[in-house]
Parts: structure tokens; C-alpha cells; sequence
């Protein structure tokens, strides 16, 4: 019996049960499942399916691994190097590698290979800059309205390309109730925040009375609207998600969660029925891939992977470019190979599968979504166009169009508090003229001092900044409302 139609596809990846004679009924229905490999053959059901039993057993060790795969002398490198990144897999993650296969998708993304270890241009310790961008440790406060708030240097297994192997895997650097009070404290405080992401680490490996703990913390915190939890733990150990886990997460709602699969082979029936309790339990969920050579760096196994997410519930949210850390080296794709990608799937597909492809800006500016041009040309009063078929067309633009038409409804809506963060948003609505590299002007000067030309700086205010061409009301000519007076200086 299936739990979850859209699982069907999985058919010849299931056993099927055992068929019954009529004269005895069935004491139990076997759900379909990944085939277990023979060296768990007697692990009775009970215990495979106990997230606990999985935890304790992960496998680490050169030995464990080599009984249930043939590993490449790279592979072996890899896991007798004393300084690599830590190694554990749930035996339900490794169940799902191919033995034989070094290329298995599945297996690249958690047995190290040799060349882990190799330096790499560019490689950073932590290049999303996120410890330096934290106002207290673990919460990193990076866009207006959110933060990031990491719980736990814990996983259920470990990805050979984790963005935080800097402290990812390591006990020691974990976070402590002092730190979620701190991190807490931040958030009671900065009432711009509205939107809390949970993650590490992985926040589902935490005991649950913590979690728990920390979910309710949020939740008395009246400015914070959403909790986002990022998790592979569905992929790594779905025997996790249980009736009680998710009758706990349902108290905190509005809780959404991001999922990690990489490649379609993640998708299992356990996975399925995971996330089938998860949505029922009210949980939005969203999928978060990386971009992988050799793994996923295909438009069409990028198909088969968003058409499996959308067939359960699960909606494909971001295609990550391989950030630029130690470890991940080997795994990098060219950026044009993303471009790729979301050309192919883009119009070739339904919207709802098509992911945001995003580099991570190195240095610590954000997510920057990248994709390929279809507006190849504008003219004032029309715009030329091209679709995923490479049919070009012009759309007309109204030449009566008034952008103030809006602006009685504009000042009944809650205005974003965005300051010193406007970015291009705020050059276009007007309330700075230019965003200047650091010392640009002192860099202009050449030199020279103050005198009589340069003295004046009211000179170099635009009309509309200097009060003239204000339309009084707290709105610039565009219509968007400006923070303060209008007398922006320029951002720098
Ligand atoms: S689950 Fe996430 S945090 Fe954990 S190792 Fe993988 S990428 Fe890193």
C-alpha cells in the first residue's frame, strides 16, 4: 500500500511486501521502503526505524564503510586524512549509495575523496563573512527583516561541501543555553526583526526539549511573524520526523522549513512519508540544492529533481552556487553552469518547479540571484523580449502610466524600515544619488585641500533632495516613500 501517490514512480526502487495467504491475515502493513543492504539484513524493523538506533549507529570509520562499499584508494585517502572535515552517515543514508558506483551521487556527497583537503583560489575559512556579521555568536543579522540564527553544530551526517565546516561537526564549538539566551535577548530588543531562520548544524538533530525550548522563546517574541527552520534531517534520518515531533511543531506555527536534496536519488518512500507528515502537520516546505559537479550539474537530472520535489508538496527554492570553502573545491561548477540550468528549466517547466539560482556573495553581501537576460532591448514606450524558445517580441508600455496613483493606499501601508540598507532599491526611489566604493571621494580629491570651488557641497544635491522637487508628502517624484526628510546625502 502506498501512503503517498506521488511516490508511485518509485516502484521499482521498493520491495514490495511479502504477499500473505488468505488464511492468514496480516499482523502489519509493510510500507514500501529503500532495499536494505544485506549487511543490516537482521536489524529487525523496529530498530531501523528508530531515529535514535540510526543516530548511534552512523558510520565514520575507514572499516565500518569499507564492508558495505568498495572504496576507491581516493576514497580511502580521504578517510584516513587526520585533518578532513568530520565523517558520519546514518545507515538509512548509506543504504541508498551503490557499492560499486564511486560516481553515485549520493556516495560523492558524503564519503571524502583525497582532493577535499586540497587548497583552492579563492577558498575561504568562512567566506560568507557570517561570523564577522553577528551580533551576538551564532546569529547572523544580514538583511533588514531577518536573521539567521544557528542552534547546533550537529548533523545527522555530514556534506563534504558544508558552507560551515569551519564549526559544523565540532562539539565543541556547539551553542549553549547562554547563547540562545544571548541570541534571544538580540531579538526581544531589534524589533525589525520578522523572521527567524533555525539552523546550524542541523536544529532537528537538537533533543527536542531544546528545540522546543527555543521555538517557544521566538514565540513570545511578539515582532517575530515567521520561524524557517533549515534541515536535512528528512533526507539524512526521516525516521525523525514523528507524529510527536511534528504535534510539537505545530504549536509554534507560522513554522516553514527548508529540506536539503541534492539529487533525485534522495527522494525515497521514507523521504516521502516524511515530508507527507510534515505538510500535514501544516509545515510549508521548500527544497535548498547545491550546485555540484559531477552530482547535479545536468539540466535533466535537474528536472527529474524539481519534478520529484513539486510531486511531493515540496517547493524547489534555491540552486546554491558552491560556496568558496575548504572542502568544497572539487565540487565547483562554473556560474555560467547555473545559467545553464535555469535556462533549461525555465519555461521548459512549471514555474512552481523552477528554483532561485543564487551565488552567495563572498565576503558576506548576501544572496545574489542570477539568471539568464530575456530583456534584450527597451526603448522608451516599449520593451523587447525574449522567451525560453528564443521567441522575441516587443510588449508596448503605456505612455499615461502614473506611478502616484498608488500614493494614498502607499501611505496606508507598512513601511519597510530599511535604514542604511536601501541599497539600489533606494537609488531608484530616490533617496540617494550614488552608492560610492569606500574612500571614493578622498580618493577624487587627490590630495588637495578645501577651496573655493569645492567648498559649497549644496552644489552636488540633486533637485529633488534639496527640497525643490519634494512633493511634500513624504513621497519623492517616483512615489516611493523616502525615510526621514528627503535630505539624503549620498549612501556611501
Ligand atoms: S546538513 Fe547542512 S550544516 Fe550539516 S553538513 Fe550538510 S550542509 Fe553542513
Amino acid at each position: 500500500m502506498l501512503l503517498n501517490p506521488a511516490v508511485t514512480d518509485e516502484e521499482q526502487d521498493v520491495e514490495e511486501p511479502p504477499s500473505t495467504p488468505e488464511e492468514e491475515p496480516p499482523s502489519r502493513v509493510v510500507l514500501p521502503h529503500t532495499p536494505r543492504p544485506a549487511f543490516w539484513a537482521d536489524i529487525p524493523d523496529e530498530k531501523w526505524n528508530d531515529w535514535h538506533w540510526q543516530l548511534a549507529h552512523r558510520l565514520n570509520t575507514l572499516d565500518e564503510l569499507s564492508q558495505i562499499i568498495n572504496l576507491t584508494p581516493e576514497e580511502i585517502t580521504g578517510l584516513t586524512a587526520e585533518s578532513k572535515f568530520r565523517v558520519e552517515i546514518t545507515p538509512y543514508f548509506a543504504s541508498l549509495i551503490d557499492p560499486d558506483d564511486p560516481h553515485c551521487p549520493v556516495r560523492r556527497q558524503v564519503i571524502p575523496l583525497g582532493r577535499e583537503l586540497q587548497a583552492f583560489e579563492g577558498m575561504m575559512e568562512d567566506s560568507l563573512a557570517e561570523d564577522r556579521h553577528s551580533p551576538v555568536p551564532g546569529l547572523v543579522h544580514r538583511y533588514p527583516d531577518r536573521v539567521l540564527m544557528l542552534v547546533t553544530t550537529q548533523c545527522a551526517s555530514y556534506c563534504r561541501y558544508c558552507t560551515r565546516s569551519r564549526i559544523v561537526g565540532d562539539p565543541h564549538q556547539t551553542f549553549s543555553k547562554v547563547d540562545f539566551e544571548a541570541q534571544l535577548d538580540y531579538l526581544r530588543r531589534t524589533p525589525q526583526v520578522r523572521d527567524v531562520l533555525l539552523s546550524g548544524g542541523d536544529p532537528l538533530t537538537l533533543n527536542p526539549k531544546t528545540l522546543e525550548y527555543i521555538l517557544a522563546g521566538l514565540r513570545a517574541i511578539e515582532h517575530i511573524e515567521i520561524i524557517r527552520i533549515g534541515t536535512r534531517v528528512p533526507v539524512f534520518l526521516p525516521q525523525r520526523i514523528t507524529d510527536e515531533f511534528c504535534d510539537m511543531i505545530r504549536r509554534y506555527h507560522p513554522v516553514w522549513m527548508n529540506i536539503h536534496v541534492n539529487h533525485p536519488k534522495e527522494i525515497t518512500p521514507e523521504l516521502s512519508r516524511a515530508l507527507d507528515k510534515l505538510l500535514s502537520a501544516g509545515i510549508p516546505l521548500g527544497n535548498q540544492s547545491v550546485l555540484l559537479a559531477g552530482i547535479n550539474d545536468s539540466v535533466d537530472i535537474q528536472h527529474e529533481l524539481v519534478h520529484k520535489l513539486v510531486r511531493n508538496r515540496v517547493r524547489p527554492y534555491y540552486l546554491y552556487q558552491c560556496d568558496l570553502v575548504k572542502g568544497a573545491g572539487h565540487f565547483r561548477t562554473t556560474v555560467s553552469k547555473g545559467v545553464e540550468i535555469i535556462e533549461g528549466l525555465r519555461g521548459h517547466t512549471s514555474g512552481y518547479a523552477v528554483p532561485t539560482y543564487v551565488v552567495d556573495a563572498p565576503g558576506g553581501g548576501g544572496k545574489i540571484p542570477v539568471m539568464p537576460q530575456y530583456l534584450i532591448s527597451q526603448a522608451p514606450g516599449r520593451v523587447v523580449l525574449r522567451n525560453y524558445e528564443g521567441y522575441i517580441t516587443t510588449y508596448e508600455e503605456p505612455t499615461d502610466y502614473d506611478p502616484h496613483l498608488i500614493d494614498h493606499l502607499d501611505r496606508q501601508a507598512t513601511h519597510r524600515n530599511e535604514s542604511g540598507q536601501q541599497g539600489v532599491s533606494g537609488l531608484l526611489a530616490g533617496d540617494a544619488q550614488a552608492i560610492k566604493p569606500e574612500g571614493f571621494d578622498t580618493l577624487h580629491q587627490r590630495g588637495g585641500g578645501q577651496h573655493r570651488l569645492n567648498g559649497n557641497t549644496a552644489k552636488w544635491q540633486p533637485f529633488h533632495q534639496n527640497g525643490n522637487g519634494h512633493n511634500g508628502n513624504g513621497h519623492n517624484s517616483n512615489g516611493h516613500s523616502s525615510n526621514g526628510n528627503g535630505h539624503k546625502p549620498e549612501s556611501t
